[in-house]
């Protein structure tokens, strides 16, 4: 999860990183009361996940507080590559001296962090990367050994970054690792004319697999733009929405990766991906279901269920369970297999529901699927 500008500014100050006074307000009357606390000028930013807001109109100075109010009117709703802005921050201009770009990033193939820096930060460090790499300053961080002085001080040189960026570098260590964030960065990092060192912006992702401990930003967390995947997520599933028919139910993400694979195999396309987990309690299914159903470009689900610790008759009465409360709408192919493999399907055969149908081996119940996903 991205956090806003201020958010990030918030984690910044809370670890030492010097940033200017600012406020936020989603009001323009209020906009002019805090350019006048922050002593008459203002800069006026756009507060939306995604950057480039200075080039986009986002990011401007305004002169006296009556400005800030007309500034903070204009950009107040203004649309940001696809980002409404409902918020903005005022902050206290600085006389930028240089920009610098400085981050951290996970580096997944490298199984480390990568410290990414740069004298030449900026609107355009884009560009910069693209045409003169060499600019850009690249260091290996071990996450064990994390950001020291030392590797602070190797960073900024690497980079060309004055001495007076490493307390930053060393501090922006720590927001990452006190925050669980797979990337900070800041862009610009700036020395001011008086010699000040100062992040104007900032950008930090969170990594959701650590939210459970992250709660203060829970409540900012923006629901997913699908409909279905945020229907999905408020029922904690792991739902993700594709573009097929075959809507496709399974416990476990490698069984399910390899199930959309077998049915595309079959020359039909997968509508979702769906993984129950291990549990795959009757709830879950019913609630799997109601998903994956409510889509309309489903026309079949094929349900495939490798039983373990949760055997295979428990999955077919958390079916029939399931189709006690969900409509079954659409054809059902369901697949069970491993742990009371046997148990689980008579469970399903003694039902005798109308529109579920079994199929023994995974191909087999793939290639039902699409082809009732392609009759239908
Ligand atoms: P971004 O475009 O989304 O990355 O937004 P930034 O917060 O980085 O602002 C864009 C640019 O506006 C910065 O690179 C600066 O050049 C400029 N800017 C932002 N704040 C100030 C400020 O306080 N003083 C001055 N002079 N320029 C600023
Ligand atoms: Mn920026």
């Amino acid at each position: 999860m991205d956090l806003y500008e201020h958010q990030a500014r918030q984690l910044f100050e809370e670890h030492g990183i010097p940033v200017p006074r600012a406020e936020v307000t989603d009001s323009p009357k209020e906009a002019r009361a805090i350019a006048r606390r922050l002593g008459g000028r203002a800069v006026v930013k756009a507060q939306v996940r995604t950057g480039g807001r200075g080039k986009a109109g986002g990011v401007k100075l305004a002169a006296d507080p009556a400005a800030a109010e007309l500034t903070a009117r204009q950009i107040l709703g203004m649309d940001i590559k696809g980002h409404r802005v409902d918020t903005v921050m005022l902050a206290q201009p600085v006389d930028i001296d240089t920009e610098y770009y400085v981050s951290y990033v996970l580096d997944r193939t490298a199984g480390g962090f990568l410290a990414i820096a740069s004298a030449e930060g900026g609107t355009d460090i884009e560009e910069v990367a693209a045409s003169r790499p060499e600019a850009v300053a690249r260091v290996p961080v071990d996450p064990a050994e994390g950001v020291t002085s030392a590797k602070a001080g190797e960073i900024a040189e690497a980079a060309g970054l004055p001495p007076g960026t490493v307390d930053t570098l060393v501090r922006l260590w720590r927001v990452l690792v006190a925050e669980d964030a797979l990337l900070v960065e800041v862009n610009p990092l700036v020395r001011t004319r008086q010699g000040r060192v100062l992040a104007l912006d900032g950008k930090v992702t969170l990594d959701d697999n650590a939210r459970f401990r992250q709660e203060r930003w829970g409540a900012d967390t923006p629901a997913p733009g699908d409909p279905l995947e945020a229907a999905a997520a408020a029922k904690g599933l792991n739902y993700v929405r594709l573009d097929g028919e075959v809507g496709v139910i399974g416990n476990g993400a490698g069984l399910v990766m390899s199930t959309l694979d077998v049915v595309a195999g079959c020359g039909a396309r997968p509508a979702n991906f769906l993984d129950i987990g291990g549990g795959a309690s009757a709830r879950v299914m019913a609630d799997g279901l109601s998903v994956v159903l409510a889509d309309p470009a489903v026309k079949s689900v094929l349900v495939n269920v490798f039983g373990g610790i949760t055997a295979c008759d428990a999955v077919a009465e958390g079916i029939v369970q399931a189709l006690e409360s969900v409509r079954l709408t659409k054809p059902l192919v369901v697949r069970l297999d491993g742990n009371n493999a046997a148990r689980g399907r008579a469970v399903l055969d003694r039902r005798a529901h109308p529109g579920v149908e079994q199929a023994t081996t995974m191909d087999g119940a793939a290639r039902r699927a699409a082809q009732l996903a392609t009759d239908a």
